[in-house]
């Protein structure tokens, strides 16, 4: 006698890295999924991300353990084609303000003393480890810590989305906000803000710094941390750069063609939040960000903003992940992180693993929702 049976049915609401990599973890485990998103795809902190692959400082053990081994899913992913443009390992160079030297060589104290790749430079020492930085910028010494990268999450997306297609997932833009449905206690599917529903044998909110407004209605309280911030790509420039930097006043990254992506947290104070839910930001703030940016590359490129995009970077009240299934709603899911760019791949397969198999991760126990309960 033979039996068929028909495979998990699982519906993710989020379009950002994190939906995108646990569908297509699924997929590739034979589920059945399906992927709604309010509008399009990375339209949220994944569309503006700096998105530096690192575990770099201090943080707990599971938050680093977790972020290393991010970190090498995406070493895997860059020895398969080392040429994609979106996907580079040269390292991170870091440096604080003038005066706090001993700050940073307790940094790199740390680092070593956990096996993180570390290295103390003075500045004239920078230039051998890495070409295109100014190291007048640099006040004392830097760390550079050789094992980081980064990536573009827009193209992690494409790239993902083809598999997605590929595999026969299926995807809906446009749902608007969608909410989780239950029955009994227990999650039953998705239905999209305009009534349609899809049922599934498990639901994955990964809705980003909206997370916890979507599962509030679920009688499940995660809190919020999310902090309004920005990123601006430039336009087109001659560089040498290949490392990402944070420094006291930029946090700079390549970017796909020959451009840089821009972040920091001192303009913040500069954002206004309109009714609408929308951002705005003087264009000379944006400028001045540009500015600093520029000081930190060799030759002092004209470093011109050719797109900022403000949003909410999604981090959970006490700065740890949250992820895994609600104790209250069996069946129902979350991923909720800070630093989503570095835990997407490896976030994506340990969930998939937990909704497929209903066996818990040990990586991921002391990042479970209950913990707020
Ligand atoms: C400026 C900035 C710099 C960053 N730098 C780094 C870094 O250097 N390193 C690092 O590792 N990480 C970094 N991050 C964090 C990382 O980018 C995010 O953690 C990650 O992109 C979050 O992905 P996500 O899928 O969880 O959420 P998002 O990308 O926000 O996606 C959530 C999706 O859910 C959708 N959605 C929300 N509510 C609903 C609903 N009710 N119904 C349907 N759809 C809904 C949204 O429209 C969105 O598409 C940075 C983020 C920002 C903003």
């Amino acid at each position: 006698m033979s039996s068929t049976t028909s495979p998990k049915r699982v519906a993710i609401i989020g379009g950002g890295i994190l939906g995108v990599s646990t569908a297509v973890h699924l997929l590739r485990q034979g589920a059945s999924v399906i992927l709604l998103t309010e509008r399009g795809l990375a339209s949220e902190a994944t569309g503006r991300s700096l998105s530096w692959l690192n575990s770099a400082g201090e943080r707990s053990a599971p938050y680093h353990q977790l972020r290393v081994a991010g970190v090498d899913r995406y070493r895997t992913l860059f020895a398969q084609d080392t040429a994609r443009e979106w996907l580079q390992f040269d390292g991170g160079l870091m440096w604080n303000a003038a005066g706090q030297h001993s700050v940073t060589e307790a940094r790199h104290t740390y680092e070593k003393s956990i096996g993180y790749d570390s290295k103390l430079l003075a500045p004239e020492d920078i230039a051998a480890v890495t070409p295109g930085i100014d190291a007048g910028a640099v006040p004392e010494n830097a760390i550079f810590n050789p094992g980081e990268g980064w990536v573009s999450l827009p193209d992690l997306v494409e790239f993902l989305m083809e598999e997605f297609h590929a595999r026969g997932g299926r995807l809906v833009l446009n749902a608007g906000k969608a909410s989780v449905t239950v029955n009994g206690a227990r999650a039953t599917g998705v239905e999209t803000a305009a009534g349609e529903n899809y049922e599934a044998d498990a639901v994955l909110v990964a809705c980003g710094a909206a997370t916890p407004a979507v599962v509030a209605p679920l009688g499940v309280e995660i809190p919020n941390g999310s902090p309004v911030s920005m990123l601006v790509l430039t336009k087109p420039v001659d560089h040498d750069v290949k490392t990402v930097m944070n420094t006291p006043r930029a946090a700079v990254r390549p970017n796909p063609g020959n451009t840089f992506a821009l972040d920091h947290d001192w303009y913040e104070e500069h954002i206004t939040e309109h009714a609408d839910g929308t951002f705005s930001i003087p264009d000379e703030v944006v400028q001045e960000l540009a500015d600093e940016a520029s000081k930190l590359i060799a030759g002092s490129p004209d470093l011109k903003p050719a797109s900022w995009k403000i949003g909410y970077k999604p981090i959970p009240g006490d700065g740890e992940p949250v992820f895994g299934e609600l104790s209250q709603v069996p069946g129902c899911f979350v991923a909720f992180t800070h630093s989503g760019a570095t835990l997407g791949l490896i976030a994506g397969e340990l969930l998939s693993g937990e909704i497929m198999t209903g066996n818990k991760h040990p990586m991921l126990a002391t990042f479970r929702p209950g913990r707020f309960s």
